[in-house]
């Protein structure tokens, strides 16, 4: 499960990493009242499951009530890459130190951002700590020699002395590394401890008044430790009201749904064949608008929810249904697929691909049901040709 900011930093802080004041709000009003609650100057941020929010315009400054009204207003229904903002997290703005000796790229003294990571490195069967004085940006625009990475064997934990170490091999300047120290290692203690498949800091700044202090955080839960965890329900509850809508209304109907950027909607069944379809899509051309695997079953009650989910994205333009009949016949997938279609309406016109156990029978049912709505493809390539042609138009 993915945290939002605000949720990441509620998490943090309860493993004591310094993170700001501020409060959540989902109407203009609401972010007024908590800029004036915390004080001026306040930071706005859209809270959606995906970075790069400062670049599409989804961070403001605020110095007074007016700008807090502007920015919020602007800000909530703005859409980031497919993900409106339908939340607000407004927190006490921070002075981040300059550096008195390294410039950026307009020759102005670079801000003290730096970027810190844990994640798990399964080839390594370690944890694996990323640490650079170069934050702020996205990690994967750092050259990697900018980046120190240790590895922790999760039977020994991270020891202080390492801990330090690691940070003077990143290069951190003097007055921040006592307190990266801190961090990093209450950061290790959350990814651990908190049962975080990702725990990243970016940016981590050094404050004017020499404060080591977490500006965003990206968490990402194990689902695996679930039942650890019962406070996790709250950040359950907060992500399926505040989310992303298709991914909520996914998540009711009990589908395995993953929303993109692309205009071909997708259905299969089994996540090996999900991700399968995504490639395909994409070699032929198409930008996918959704994984979405339906699991075992596919009879008509599955193919209504999973295409309503489908109809709720504005951009899909082609819906392609590409399914594998194990014990799960093709045929009943096809009277699925044709019951589906009298159920609801739908917002693009399906192209199908069955195959499988009984895969004749549900190709005649199918064949017999075409229209403009349903083509029917024997095959997974000419079938995501077709749908990617069909989005194109
Ligand atoms: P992201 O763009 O989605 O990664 O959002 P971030 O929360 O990381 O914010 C993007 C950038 O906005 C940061 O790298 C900072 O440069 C800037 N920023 C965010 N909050 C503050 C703040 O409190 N003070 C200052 N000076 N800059 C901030
Ligand atoms: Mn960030």
């Amino acid at each position: 499960m993915d945290l939002m900011e605000y949720q990441g930093k509620q998490y943090f802080a309860r493993f004591g990493i310094p993170v700001s004041a501020g409060g959540v709000a989902d109407t203009v009003d609401e972010a007024v009242a908590h800029a004036e609650r915390i004080g001026y100057p306040v930071v706005v941020k859209a809270q959606v499951m995906i970075g790069g929010r400062g670049k599409a315009g989804g961070i403001k400054l605020a110095n007074t009530a007016d700008e807090v009204r502007f920015h919020a207003g602007n800000i909530l229904g703005l859409d980031i890459r497919g993900h409106i903002v339908r939340r607000l997290w407004i927190e006490r703005a921070s002075e981040i130190a300059q550096s008195p000796d390294r410039l950026n790229e307009k020759g102005e003294p670079k801000a003290e951002e730096y970027y810190a990571s844990f994640a798990l490195d399964r080839s390594a069967k370690k944890y694996l700590g990323m640490l650079s004085a170069e934050g702020g940006v996205e990690i994967e625009s750092v050259a990697d020699e900018l980046i120190a990475k240790i590895h922790v064997d999760p039977m020994l934990g991270l020891s202080e002395e390492a801990c330090r170490a690691w940070v003077a091999a990143a290069n951190l300047p003097a007055p921040a590394r006592e307190g990266a120290v801190g961090v990093l290692m209450a950061l290790y203690r959350c990814y651990t401890e908190g049962d975080c498949e990702l725990a990243e800091i970016n940016p981590l700044i050094l404050t004017t008044d020499g404060r080591v202090h977490a500006l965003d955080a990206k968490v990402t839960l194990d689902d695996a430790a679930h039942d650890r965890h019962p406070e996790w329900a709250d950040f359950e509850a907060a992500t399926v009201a505040a989310g992303d809508s298709r991914e909520a209304l996914a998540k009711e109907k009990g589908l395995q749904y993953v929303g993109l950027e692309g205009s071909v909607g997708i259905i299969a069944n089994g996540a090996g064949l999900a991700m399968s379809t995504v490639d395909i899509v994409k070699q032929v051309g198409g930008a996918p608008a959704n994984f979405l695997d339906i699991g075992g079953g596919a009879n008509a009650e599955v193919m209504v929810n999973a295409l309503t989910v489908i109809s709720t994205d504005p951009n899909v333009r082609a819906i392609f249904i590409n399914i594998f009949g194990g014990i799960t016949r093709c045929d009943e997938v096809a009277r699925g697929i044709v019951e589906a279609l009298g159920r609801i309406t739908l917002s693009a016109p399906i192209v199908a691909r069955i195959d499988g156990t009984n895969a004749a029978e549900g190709r005649a049912i199918l064949k017999a049901n075409e229209s403009e709505k349903l083509i029917m493809l024997p095959d997974m390539l000419s079938a995501a040709q077709k749908a990617v042609e069909i989005a194109g138009k």
